[in-house]
């Protein structure tokens, strides 16, 4: 599996001398030198030099930002023309890629020659914020009233991102202030706009994967500015969520809610129109009459065909649609002032979008798409109605993505599914090469993997739940148990609830609306806890744990949508299972169980419980992603039991906890 390309070609001395023990990654920035550190920055270095796309798999602990960031500050010094776009999946990593930049662009003066681009609902925008001054809207917003105080202040943000504002404010009222949406015309101050400028300029871009897409979606080029010769080389930096990134980009969603909201704008602005106040009546009835025809049904998702009774209703909504968007460009037309103006025009866009997907998918122009409508009782005890295109093939839209940059460097601690042959399937990458490199952790002696028991089941809340206590009574807490199933989640939390309570741990577990930042902070403040979560915990969280317990294997639930996709994949004369389910599986699993170690002083136990394991045709490919040489014995094993607490606390090192700070956390 490891194809490492060899051999030494641009700045690969001057990359060895900086990553060496004695060179200055070590002796001027405190690092380590790590082997597959050096290893990485010369088979990137390689790639980019010849052109060649890449596959990469580095571990967690690689260091592969550097890895990266160093080759393209030298390529950049001998080839001043070329554009380098990083693309990301989270906002933390864009945060450390944008650190890293500046501490060592003292050495790599190229790293200023760059900038962070993020979407426009992540800047203020001040003529929004201004509006609500003029109580134009929102006026209720107490945060908005607090951000008004400051607006001095807010007019020399650095970036202007929300993270910077001098209050929190809710996702409501930021959502009313943020540079989402159409374009003003003043430019004066306008914090997305300057983004925007500075990213023309720049060298090197980290964007987000999204913004990247939507950016190719809506203006035909990657990033802002020359495109064109030469092409850029792209970093894709956790390539793991590539797939579901792209598939969120190219979906179009058109939600009741959002054109009764744009009915109720237009309908504030006509109440002394009487002719257009009934035109727009007669439109909102209409769309009552629409939602009520598909209102009706089970809860949940289904797909809707053009030649369905939805599919009719969704006829008549394409019309409905037009209908409210004339009347925003008439309302713009004769609109006071340019904000309002600015306002009719983000929703005759909003509803343009909205006509022309669902126009195209009933006229059966989107052959690869299918569209979903979702019935969600709300608070208020309506059903919250959403249609959704979602495409099944993202085949030609990556190599439409691929085909914009003259290299590509695919890059994630869990790339390869199931084999190599199949991940370059899955990433439409036939002829690229591949590497990996050897994780920096000695996983033989930080971690201890468990398999099921082979004498009972552990698969419903009580079992699940003693097992936790079992566990968090070896480790003293920093327990995190991962279910694939919310209702599972719920009635573990009840049970484990009381216990928790009395034995003095925290119990966190993961609400639908709650962020994983918010849990991973109130752990953080003490992690003698217990978290229950779910997927969003899975992947991207970075915290200490001394036990993980995976409580079933990571598959996605059945829907509508995935069994249409699989009658897709079956015409394609592919197998549904063993091409998609099975690979997509297993890289959430390695996604899953990478996040116990994180560091190389740190030891856990890794607890697996789903029977399957034991019975599944397809268990031996999940074994076989654990880490190579591990040793794993099941939790029945007389020979080797879960260990006590004083045993572990000897094995990882840790002073056993006096009963004095174990009473103090108590409090
Ligand atoms: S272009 Fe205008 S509306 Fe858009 S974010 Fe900038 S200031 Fe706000």
């Amino acid at each position: 599996m490891n194809l490492k390309m060899p051999g030494h070609v641009g700045s690969a001395a001057e990359l060895e001398r900086f990553f060496a023990p004695d060179g200055p990654m070590v002796t001027r920035f405190g690092g380590r030198a790590r082997w597959s550190q050096t290893e990485m920055a010369l088979t990137f270095n390689k790639a980019i030099h010849e052109r060649k796309s890449i596959l990469m798999e580095a571990p967690t602990g690689t260091g592969k930002t550097l890895a990266y960031l160093i080759p393209i500050a030298l390529y950049l010094r001998s080839t001043p023309r070329q554009r380098f776009v990083i693309a990301v999946a989270s906002k933390h990593l864009q945060a450390q890629i944008e650190r890293d930049m500046g501490r060592f662009a003292t050495e790599f003066p190229e790293l200023k020659e760059s900038a962070v681009l993020k979407g426009a609902n992540n800047y203020l925008c001040l003529n929004r914020l201004k509006r609500a001054a003029l109580g134009f809207r929102h006026r209720d917003e107490a945060g908005l009233r607090q951000l008004l105080d400051r607006f001095e202040l807010l007019e020399k943000l650095a970036h202007g991102w929300r993270e910077e504002l001098p209050i929190k404010i809710s996702d409501a009222a930021w959502s009313q202030i943020n540079g989402e949406g159409n374009c003003c015309k003043s430019s004066h101050g306008c914090y997305r706009r300057q983004a925007r400028k500075l990213a023309e300029q720049a060298r090197i871009v980290v964007v987000n994967t999204d913004l990247l897409g939507y950016n190719l979606k809506f203006t035909d080029k990657p990033i802002p500015g020359e495109c064109e010769q030469p092409k850029p080389i792209l970093v894709l930096d956790e390539a793991h969520t590539l797939l579901s990134r792209m598939t969120e980009v190219e979906s179009a969603d058109i939600s009741f809610r959002a054109l009764e909201g744009a009915l109720g704008m237009l309908g504030r602005d006509t109440f002394d129109r009487p002719h257009l106040r009934t035109r727009l009546d007669l439109a909102s009835q209409r769309l009552q009459r629409i939602r009520r025809g598909v209102v009706e049904g089970p809860e949940g998702q289904q797909i809707v065909k053009p030649e369905d009774p939805c599919g009719v209703a969704c006829r008549e909504l394409v019309a409905a649609i037009r209908e409210v968007k004339a009347m925003a460009a008439f309302l713009r037309k004769e609109a006071p002032s340019e904000e309002m103006a600015q306002d009719y025009r983000e929703v005759e866009s909003r509803l343009g979008f909205s006509e022309n997907t669902l126009r195209s998918y009933l006229e059966k122009q989107l052959p690869n798409y299918v569209m979903l409508l979702t019935r969600t009782p709300s608070m208020h005890g309506q059903t919250a109605i959403n249609l959704e295109l979602k495409p099944f093939d993202m085949h030609n839209v990556l190599a439409g993505l691929w085909s914009r940059f003259q290299q590509t460097t695919l890059i994630s601690a869990t790339l390869i599914g199931t084999s190599i042959p199949e991940t370059k399937k899955t990433f439409n990458a036939p002829d690229w090469h591949t590497a990996n490199f050897p994780s920096p952790f000695d996983y033989r002696k930080q971690m201890r993997v468990f398999l099921p028991p082979r004498d009972r089941e552990i698969s419903d809340p009580p079992a699940i739940s003693a097992e936790i206590e079992r566990i968090a009574k070896s480790t003293d807490g920093r327990v995190m148990a991962l279910f694939t199933n919310y209702k599972q989640l719920q009635e573990t939390q009840l049970l484990l609830a009381d216990w928790c309570r009395r034995e003095g741990y925290q119990l966190l577990a993961q609400e639908r609306n709650t962020s994983p930042e918010a849990l991973v902070e109130k752990y953080n403040r003490n992690p003698r806890s217990i978290i229950l979560g779910n997927h969003a915990m899975g992947t991207g969280v970075d915290i200490r744990l001394r036990a993980l317990i995976i409580t079933k294997i990571p598959f996605d639930q059945q829907t509508p949508y995935r069994e249409a996709r699989q009658d897709y994949l079956k015409s394609q004369k592919l197998n549904p299972f063993r091409d998609d389910t099975l690979p997509e599986t297993i890289r959430r699993w390695k996604q899953w169980w990478g996040r116990l170690i994180r560091e190389e002083n740190q030891k856990g136990i890794l607890v697996m419980l789903d029977p399957k394991l034991l019975t599944a045709s397809y268990s031996s490919y999940f074994i076989r992603s654990l880490p190579a040489g591990i040793k794993a014995t099941h939790l029945d094993d007389p020979v080797h039991p879960l260990p006590t607490r004083e045993q572990f606390a000897e094995w990882a090192n840790e002073r056993k906890p006096s009963t004095q700070e174990t009473a103090l956390v108590m409090e």
